[in-house]
């Protein structure tokens, strides 16, 4: 398996295979960069075909991290870990403390919170093992779970793309197709219902739909039926890797602002987007909520500082939309611009940035 050379590699500062083979414990941590500080990123468990799909998933992953904190003005760097397996059947205490044991040999380069197939309990059994985890504050909304924050990012990053692409202050009226309805789709559900969209959702579990249907006034489709409906936005909030030529030629939707990561299928389709005039919110700007909250949570601040910090997505997004027209670019190249001047800028600009508590326990 090549790691220097792998096409996602991307000059990582770390990466760390641990293998615990008492606890079955197998998984990749990835330190992206830690020039603006440690490198927060969530734990994924995902049951891998392979372990180079698990390694290019947590490489791709946490570079994300590094341009996410950067371009949200945080004091971090990128990182990520994967752990290779079933979370509904392989998941025990003993799995996650033995991965609390190899995040606290680290020293702190990397800190770990929530991700798909981990949990608000989880974090809890990891920190028994590490001053390095994140995500559990019981006191906070949520009990520290960062979801309802990524959904808040992305409704006011949805509503940022609507003015630009439609003119358009509110969201009245406005038919949003969402898919996904877990941790982050639910949240963002209810924001555009109280905003006064109409919904149109999808999930692989019946059970997510059936809450979206009752509690929302959903409209259910197939999964494979949710790009060719009518409606003015696409807000994936599933897996990454679906914005692709095939599903692309589909959509009806003007523009695309959801949760899920590198939403991307390669490189090559941002030329499709922008060919069929579709606004495309770069994925690591509008998701940023959810990491804002877990520095807020690190740092002990208060709830109303972290709404106004999750807010000033709309307003990044804003700047990102106008450099892109200035400069005929897509929206995400001028994303990853505006990243790469903060993360590999003189060491003084993360005097601007807020720090992050990167030794003391929650
Ligand atoms: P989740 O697992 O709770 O929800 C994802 C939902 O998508 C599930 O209900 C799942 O059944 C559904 N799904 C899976 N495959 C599908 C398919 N083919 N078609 C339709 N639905 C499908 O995850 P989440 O925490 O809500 O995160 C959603 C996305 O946002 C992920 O890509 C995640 O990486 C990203 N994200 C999450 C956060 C966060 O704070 N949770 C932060 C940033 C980014």
């Amino acid at each position: 398996m090549s790691v220097f050379s792998h096409l996602e590699f991307d000059d990582h500062e770390q990466v760390v295979f641990v293998n615990d083979a008492k606890s079955g414990l197998k998984a990749i941590i990835a330190v992206h960069n830690t020039h603006l500080g440690p490198a927060l990123g969530g734990c994924r468990m995902w049951p891998y075909d392979s372990d180079q799909a698990a390694l290019t998933d947590v490489l791709r992953l946490s570079k994300g991290m590094s341009y996410k904190s950067a371009i949200a003005g945080l004091a971090l760097g990128g990182g990520k870990c994967v752990i290779i397996g079933n979370p509904r059947k392989d998941k025990t205490p003993e799995l996650l403390r033995a991965l609390g044991r190899a995040i606290e040999g680290l020293s702190g380069a990397y800190i770990t919170a929530e991700d798909s197939g981990t949990s608000v309990a989880d974090m809890i059994t990891i920190s028994e093992c590490t001053q390095y985890a994140s995500g559990f504050v019981a006191e906070r909304q949520h009990a520290g779970d960062p979801s309802p924050s990524t959904a808040l990012g992305v409704f006011v990053g949805l509503k940022a793309s609507v003015k630009q692409q439609f003119n358009r202050s509110d969201l009245t009226g406005l038919t949003v197709a969402v898919q996904g309805v877990g941790n982050v789709g639910r949240h963002l559900c209810r924001y555009l219902k109280d905003a006064g969209s109409q919904l149109i959702v999808t999930d692989i579990f019946a059970e997510n739909i059936e809450i979206a249907v009752n509690e929302f006034g959903a409209t259910a489709v197939a999964p494979h039926d949710i790009y060719a409906v009518e409606a003015d936005v696409f807000a994936p909030c599933a897996m990454g890797g679906i914005l692709n030529d095939k599903n692309l030629n589909q959509l009806k939707a003007k523009v695309i602002a959801g949760a899920a990561n590198n939403q991307l299928a390669n490189p090559e389709v941002l030329k499709t987007i922008r060919s069929k005039n579709i606004l495309y919110a770069p994925d690591y700007v509008i998701n940023a909520g959810g990491i804002i909250d877990i520095a807020y949570q690190r740092n002990g601040q208060d709830e109303a500082a972290l709404t106004t910090h999750i807010e000033s997505i709309g307003t990044t997004l804003s700047s990102i939309y106008q450099r892109a027209e200035q400069n005929d670019l897509a929206t995400q190249t001028v994303a990853d611009q505006m990243a790469q001047e903060r993360i590999y800028a003189d060491i003084s600009f993360s005097e601007n940035l807020m720090p992050i508590n990167k030794t003391s326990k929650q």
